[in-house]
């Protein structure tokens, strides 16, 4: 049994369907992201579970107890949205009291020293918010959200207004506190990098449901759809026709297990990342192997991502070297891909 469990989540917007049967549990003190395009029904979760919205159906849980007809107020969730919801009136300090005023919590100045500190602005809690960058707002609002010891929190895109540098530095510090202290967080992102790289799992969602729930190295290495391939990190779609035991892509043969299941001579789309397709140069002599030229080079770091153009038609497929290796592949280069240790997805074109 899930901390934060979401059963059967269903809601229409004027007979649209924006959530199709949600589940979804949170161990006690597991940070979920929801990750998905925009429109798939993230927000409109979160804003189920802060009971910021009704659910047609379904159940939202916190701690074995139901909280569906429980209003927002008296959840205790703490929330973060995406930018500038702090009270510009009051003072970064006055923000992050004002949820322990309501409450009537005993010595709220001290908490609110233990909170700047805990997001590292111990210095600024007498600027107003517009005397803040939009990476400390966001910082005051979540010490705004943890003052009231929520029992769950709810990030709806808190970093997507940033500039990439903060992003990063901050969606590290979310994650540092957010285990510091053990709170179970559900996070909502349409980034996949961000979710990836502070999830204990993560939920990629399409058109109002789960695609795939899993931790991070899971969804990346072993996506459960085409779907949450091409969502999740970079990846080729080659086309072919299956046969039996095999893909043909053009005059290559690619024995796979991957197309099990597909009748022969179906069109299918092998779908394959980048960092696993093998290259070599190419003699010029067909044997049999998937040839292509090298089209452009994109140096990305400590990989350079290479385009080539498949012989016969008009496919380009990506492929990352590390970077050291690249320059035995200049524009021009007739190549040889190798598809056969890759982790491949086969599904019907
Ligand atoms: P984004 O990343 O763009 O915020 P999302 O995944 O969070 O997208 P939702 O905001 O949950 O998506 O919206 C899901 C669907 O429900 C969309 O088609 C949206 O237009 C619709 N929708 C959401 N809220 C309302 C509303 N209050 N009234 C009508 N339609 C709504």
């Amino acid at each position: 049994m899930g901390y934060l469990e979401l059963h059967g989540l269903r809601k229409s917007f004027g007979g649209q369907p924006a959530l199709d049967g949600l589940d979804l549990d949170l161990a006690e003190g597991e940070l979920v992201s929801l990750l998905g395009p925009s429109g798939c029904g993230k927000t409109t979760a979160l804003r189920i579970v802060a009971g910021f919205e009704t659910a047609d159906t379904g159940t939202v849980r916190v701690g074995g107890k139901d909280v569906t007809g429980v209003p927002a107020n008296k959840r205790d969730m703490g929330m973060v949205f995406q930018a500038y919801s702090l009270f510009p009136n009051m003072t970064a300090a006055q923000n992050i009291a004002f949820g322990l005023k309501l409450r009537k919590a005993p010595s709220p100045a001290t908490r609110v020293a233990e909170l700047l500190d805990l997001v590292g602005l111990g210095h600024l809690g007498k600027r107003y918010p517009h005397q803040l960058s939009g990476g400390q707002q966001q910082r005051i609002a979540l010490a705004r959200a943890l003052a009231i010891q929520p029992r769950v929190l709810l990030l709806d895109e808190p970093l997507s207004a940033l500039d990439a540098k903060v992003r990063v530095a901050l969606r590290d510090e979310i994650r540092r506190i957010q285990t510091e202290l053990g709170m179970t967080t559900l996070f909502v992102t349409h980034d996949q990098e961000e979710a990836l790289a502070v999830s204990d799992r993560v939920g990629v969602m399409s058109q109002g449901r789960l695609e795939q729930l899993a931790t991070p190295a899971v969804v990346y290495r072993e996506p459960a759809s085409a779907f949450v391939a091409q969502f999740v990190g970079v990846t080729n779609a080659v086309f072919g026709t299956a046969e039996p035991g095999a893909v043909r892509l053009g005059g290559y043969r690619l024995a796979t297990e991957a197309a099990e299941g597909i009748a022969a001579g179906v069109a299918v789309k092998v779908i394959v990342r980048p960092e696993d397709i093998g290259i070599a140069q190419h003699s010029g002599q067909d044997n049999g192997a998937l040839v292509g030229s090298v089209l452009t080079q994109s140096f990305l770091g400590p990989v350079t991502r290479l385009s080539v153009r498949l012989d016969g038609g008009d496919q380009v497929v990506r492929v990352d070297q590390p970077s050291s290796r690249a320059s035995a592949f200049p524009a021009g280069t007739a190549v040889a891909l190798d598809l056969a240790a890759a982790r491949l997805l086969v599904v019907e074109a």
